[in-house]
């Protein structure tokens, strides 16, 4: 009965953020094949350390959950995983986490892409629904913190790009000096 009204409150949950992240949103494809694989609405955290983000909610994409992997080094020394794979070109593309250190403990049983396997894209959505729900006193408070979480994804997404260019940008300079 608990898990029963606690699911539902997720599901609440998740649906308010689905309608506070797509006025925002980033779309995210396979960078091998172009796949949809999913968007930024089902955002959970970006992990920099592993240079991946982690998603709810992912499409086209297949669990191998037929064995497990084990992390033996990194933040995520210890974990087990299994492959997920991009149902369009079969790549590996990122990992769903099973057993995990606590301190990842919130990116169990996600979908944790790396960002090597991405390509991502802004989808520029409207914000004038969002300052006309500002007025109406009751959704105040609602609306600021779907607000603070548009914006935290936003900078997670940035984290994520900012990393991503700066590791091209040193690899760029390696090719140069060859
Ligand atoms: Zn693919």
């Amino acid at each position: 009965m608990v898990s029963d009204s606690e699911d539902l409150k997720q599901t609440e949950q998740g649906n308010k953020l689905s309608e506070t992240s797509s006025k925002k949103i980033f779309v995210l494809q396979c960078a091998h094949c172009k796949t949809l694989l999913g968007d930024t609405c089902s955002l959970v955290s970006a992990q920099v350390e592993l240079s991946a983000i982690v998603l709810s909610k992912a499409v086209n994409i297949a669990v191998e959950d037929s064995n497990f992997e084990i992390s033996n080094n990194g933040i995520d020394s210890g974990s087990a995983f299994h492959l997920v794979k991009c149902s369009g070109c079969s790549n590996v593309i990122g990992r769903c986490y099973k057993a995990t250190p606590r301190s990842l403990d919130h990116i169990r049983d996600m979908f944790t892409l790396f960002e090597d396997n991405l390509l991502s894209y802004p989808l520029s959505c409207s914000i004038e629904n969002l300052v006309t729900e500002g007025t109406k006193e009751d959704n105040q408070n609602e609306t600021l913190y779907e607000v603070k979480s548009d914006i935290r994804a936003m900078q997670q997404m940035l984290v994520i790009l900012g990393d991503r260019i700066l590791r091209m940008e040193s690899k760029f300079s390696k090719t140069n000096d060859c």
